[in-house]
């Protein structure tokens, strides 16, 4: 992931890039982990400057990037359209096409199926897969946020039978007991925000704290803190942001005895749809979405059965349990080489 942010620093990059690591390992995907940035604040630039610092990016990493070297995708503040500029940049520079460089480009651009749904929708799958944990005749869950991320999610929690009595976006919160209709908010977020006239307004934070099974953080981080995690009455939570619960707050979650499926596992749906598409340039062979998404499902849903085992034979806080099966197989790993 290459991210345009005021705060991208070397020891940010260091840090985004160790945890790049572990998801690939928790994920069981062949690569290792690095991360890249731009110090630059994203909400002053123009679509001219976008475009030049993207491709002047590429220049300078040139030599350090490659389909078989390292192979950037988006993060913060990048989409499909910075990819295809990077890609474009690149293969100019080889005077070749060279899709494999880059991930998360548009469908048009040599990009896959289904890669716009698949963080959304990796979360999703993983909670079709906790449901068989759960004892209730309807679960329900609450969602923060509403943006690439979350909204797949919504969609596919309903479809999948999933009541979600509540959803957040930076303007406001909503909640309905009988659940909110993905439809519905699709149409009043394009038109007014999600504060509109589905469900009843709450308070933004208090969307944190409602008596749901499931709490999916899916904004921004640090909002899962030591001062409401008492609060928390979600028995799960399924982080979908990355980071969103601060190092106090998992002290006071362990006690509680929530069951936490961490960042690393529940979003790493986009990670395992980069290396499809990665997979798709290398052979020129490309997939349908439902090919796309039915890998999609089965991996994730064996990374988190492989989780769910090992937390549960350990006896480990999710976080802590993510962590130390991903430091497991990377030291098995390297412990083939001596
Ligand atoms: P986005 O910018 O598309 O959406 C962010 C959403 O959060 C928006 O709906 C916004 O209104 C909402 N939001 C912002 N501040 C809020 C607040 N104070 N309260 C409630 N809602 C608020 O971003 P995204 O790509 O959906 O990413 C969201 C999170 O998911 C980030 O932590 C990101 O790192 C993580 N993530 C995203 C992907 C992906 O594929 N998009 C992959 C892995 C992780």
């Amino acid at each position: 992931g290459i991210r345009f942010s005021t705060d991208v620093s070397e020891e940010e990059v260091k840090a985004l890039s160790l945890w790049m690591t572990l998801k690939n390992a928790v994920a069981e995907i062949p690569y290792g982990g690095a991360k890249g940035g731009v110090r630059v604040d994203p909400d002053r630039l123009s679509q001219g400057e976008e475009e030049r610092i993207s491709r002047s990016y590429i220049r300078s990493i040139s030599d350090q990037i490659g389909p078989d070297i390292d192979i950037p995708a988006p993060d913060m503040n990048t989409s499909s359209r910075h990819m295809a500029w990077r890609m474009d940049e690149y293969s100019l520079m080889r005077g070749r096409k060279v899709p494999g460089v880059i991930t998360g480009k548009p469908v048009e651009m040599f990009g896959s199926e289904g890669r716009a749904d698949a963080t959304g929708f990796g979360a999703a799958y993983v909670i079709v897969e906790m449901l068989e944990d759960i004892d209730s005749d309807q679960v329900t869950a609450a969602v923060q946020g509403f943006g690439n991320a979350a909204e797949p999610a919504v969609r596919k929690l309903e479809e999948l039978g999933v009541k979600v009595v509540a959803v957040s976006d930076h303007t406001g919160a909503r909640y309905d007991e009988n659940g909110l209709s993905y439809d519905e908010l699709v149409s009043c977020d394009r038109e007014h925000g999600i504060v509109c006239e589905v469900g009843d307004e709450i308070d933004n934070m208090d969307i944190l704290e409602l008596d749901v099974d499931i709490l999916v953080p899916a904004a921004i981080q640090n909002v899962i803190t030591e001062e409401n995690a008492d609060r928390i009455s979600a028995d799960y939570i399924v982080e979908i942001a990355n980071g969103p619960t601060t190092r106090e707050a998992d002290e006071v979650l362990e006690r509680k005895d929530v069951t936490l499926v961490p960042d690393i596992l529940a979003n790493s749906g986009g990670v395992t749809v980069s290396y499809y598409e990665w997979l798709q340039n290398r052979s020129g062979d490309y997939w349908t979405r439902e090919k796309v998404l039915e890998k999609l499902r089965n991996n994730i849903q064996q990374a988190y059965r492989d989780f769910r085992d090992y937390r549960d034979s350990k006896g480990l806080y999710g976080r802590d349990a993510a962590y130390q099966m991903a430091a497991q197989r990377l030291v098995s790993a390297r412990e083939t080489l001596r």
